[in-house]
């Protein structure tokens, strides 16, 4: 996922009661059946109910109707399963779903929904016998249903954001990161409209609304994902292409024609790409985070379509996921920054290899701005919360979504790097991923990995210092320093600017990149006034970008100063836009500058086309009650 969370802004560990059911390892142990089971030893998801040591799923058949005017998914989730000689139940996740019949190889059985449980859902159980094989739940999603975001009118969409663990709002399912299956799917949805998913996808719309998919790698459940729209398809290389609505899908596939580039040079880096096909769907600007992973069909930001191929490092972003994350996934949310932080290493190690490392060190370099920046914040607050290893247990897995785990992860096995050598840490890293492929991957078992293969003596271990990055808070004392001579330059040129020089004639604005511009932009000193953003929006027409990065920092900019003239941009930005990289330091700014009721009003008017990821950050910092 390419987003980032800041939870900080929000302060406030949620405090909850005690006595959340966590059932992870209290069941009794069979002699393992499968390679699930074997994994789920070593690891507690706190943020689920199964027991996949006494019944495991390992396959998924799920037959779906979807209906827009009352925004449910009527379906039957049949799943093959492996259990324990002496398994007596089999549990699953669910939220806010209506369970209509269970059955246990064909056969009806009584079940039970427990009691629903802060942020975790219900658990639903029923009996089971160490013979069965196959269970099949018919039930129905809420309208209200988290994971899922339906966009109204003329041309109405539907879309998932399963991770981290709304998967059991539209699907019952074992929600744990550590339980993968497989999965086939037949879908009816409007005709006129396109179903996509993590699977086997259409390249053309059906003319009876009917779909099927097969998904033949085995996926951890908040990687299940759905979008239905009236959707085009576009090819852009011999194992890429592109989804988006007929108005978009030329800008998509030309500003994202280079993919088949990255994904050679992934390949190159650290091995076959396992999962056959690279698409990525361009989702309605309602989509809450950068990019979403989802296998064989990354789910995307609009946002990203600058007309200049310039935001392409999130699309370098989710194809690493296709190894780090969806090939070695993180075993519980407290392990989250061995999903992203390998994720961050490895879309810089593409861009440079497509771009160039002045490229990707002028990247390195904002990310360790923003990590800066984060680390502070997050150190006043909760100072555990900066360690790469979390404790997640009775709060939200949407806590751990900060930099942390993505650029505190990256700096980490950047000093690594530093460490070993660069082809030394390649080699690693290509190992890595081939021997734990379809596996799953904690905090321990990767700090064991690493001592035994690459790590082995003293001196390295010394070098690198575990335990400072793993379980220490901030930042280590060898975090290793990024310069970009580029950066370095932007940053003269606005000490300059700030000196009084002119913006027309000392400013090579013409000549930046978006990175100098961003760069530029989110450094302005928070008093700048407004007379003199009106003379950089003069010289350079700033408030009509295309590039919504730079639009981004431009309108924080503007509420800190002050300066009237961008808030009629802000207004139609915050409302289109649901990214919540996005909105959450906007709508900060304005509480931060006494303008909370120009937030409040903007919120009013663009609350109902946001996901409930994005309500669930901006609720809490605008104190909201509808
Ligand atoms: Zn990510």
């Amino acid at each position: 996922m390419n987003t980032m969370r800041l939870s900080f802004l929000l302060g406030g560990v949620l405090a909850l009661a005690a006595g959340l059911s966590s059932c992870g390892g209290e069941a009794p142990a069979d002699s393992a059946k499968t390679q699930a089971i074997l994994d789920m030893k070593r690891a507690t998801d706190h943020h689920s109910y199964s027991r996949p040591e006494e019944a495991v799923v390992t396959h998924l058949n799920w037959n779906a109707a979807v209906d827009f005017d009352t925004r449910v998914i009527t379906a039957t989730a049949t799943y093959d399963i492996e259990t324990a000689a002496d398994a007596e139940r089999i549990i699953f996740d669910c939220t806010d779903l209506t369970i209509q019949t269970v059955r246990v190889d064909g056969e009806a059985v009584d079940f039970e929904l427990g009691p629903a449980q802060p942020f975790i859902g219900q658990p639903l159980s029923f009996p089971v016998s160490g013979d069965s094989r196959q269970v099949s739940i018919d039930y129905q999603s809420s309208p209200e249903a988290g994971a899922l975001l339906w966009v109204e009118g003329d041309n109405p969409f539907l879309f998932t954001q399963s991770q981290a663990i709304l998967a059991r709002t539209w699907i019952p399912c074992q929600d744990s990161p550590g339980i993968r299956f497989t999965y086939e799917a037949h879908v009816d949805v409007p005709q006129g409209t396109m179903a996509l998913m993590s699977a086997t996808n259409p390249t053309a719309q059906s003319a009876d609304g009917h779909y099927d998919f097969r998904m033949d790698q085995k996926i951890p459940s908040y990687l299940l994902a759905l979008a239905v729209g009236n959707v085009e398809f576009r090819s852009v290389g011999a194992h890429t292409g592109v989804y988006a609505v007929p108005e978009l899908i030329e800008a998509a596939a030309y500003e994202f024609a280079e993919m088949e580039d990255l994904l050679v040079a992934a390949e190159n880096l650290y091995g076959k790409y396992a999962w056959e096909r690279y698409d990525l769907l361009v989702l309605p600007p309602a989509f809450p985070f950068g990019g979403m992973e989802n296998p064989r069909l990354t789910f995307a930001t609009p946002t990203i379509i600058a007309g200049d191929r310039s935001l392409v490092s999130l699309v370098a972003h989710e194809l690493a996921h296709s190894w780090s994350g969806n090939l070695v996934t993180n075993a519980t949310w407290d392990d989250f920054w061995l999903n992203e932080g390998f994720t961050v290493y490895f879309e810089q190690r593409i861009m440079e290899a497509v771009y160039g490392r002045d490229v990707s060190e002028m990247l390195a370099t904002l990310s360790y701005q923003g990590l800066v920046d984060e680390v502070d914040a997050i150190m006043d607050l909760n100072p555990d919360d900066t360690h790469l290893k979390l404790h997640l247990q009775n709060r939200d897995p949407d806590d751990g979504l900060t930099a942390i785990a993505y650029d505190k992860g990256y700096f980490f096995l950047r000093r690594i790097e530093e460490v070993v050598g660069r082809e030394t840490f390649d080699s690693f890293l290509k190992t890595y991923f081939a021997t734990h492929a379809f596996s799953v991957m904690d905090t321990d078992r990767f700090i064991d990995y690493l001592k035994s293969v690459l790590l082995t003596s003293d001196e390295l271990l010394a070098a690198v210092d575990l335990d400072a990055w793993i379980f220490g808070p901030g930042l280590p004392e060898n975090c290793p320093t990024v310069s970009s001579a580029r950066i370095e330059r932007v940053d003269a040129a606005l000490a300059g600017w700030e000196a009084g020089t002119t913006a027309t004639r000392d400013l090579p604005w013409n000549d930046w990149v978006y990175q100098e511009r961003y760069r530029f932009l989110s450094n302005l000193d928070d008093g700048t006034s407004p007379e003199r953003l009106a003379e950089l929006d003069a010289a350079w027409g700033i408030s009509t970008t295309g590039n919504n990065e730079v639009l981004f920092a431009w309108l924080e900019q503007s509420i800190r100063s002050q300066y009237q003239p961008s808030y009629e941009r802000l207004e139609t930005f915050l409302v289109e836009i649901g990214r919540r990289k996005f909105l959450t330091p906007l709508y900060k700014a304005m509480v931060d500058t006494d303008q909370k009721a120009l937030a409040d009003a903007i919120y009013a008017k663009a609350r109902p086309s946001y996901h409930s990821v994005s309500t669930g950050t901006m609720d809490e910092l605008l104190a909201w009650s509808e």
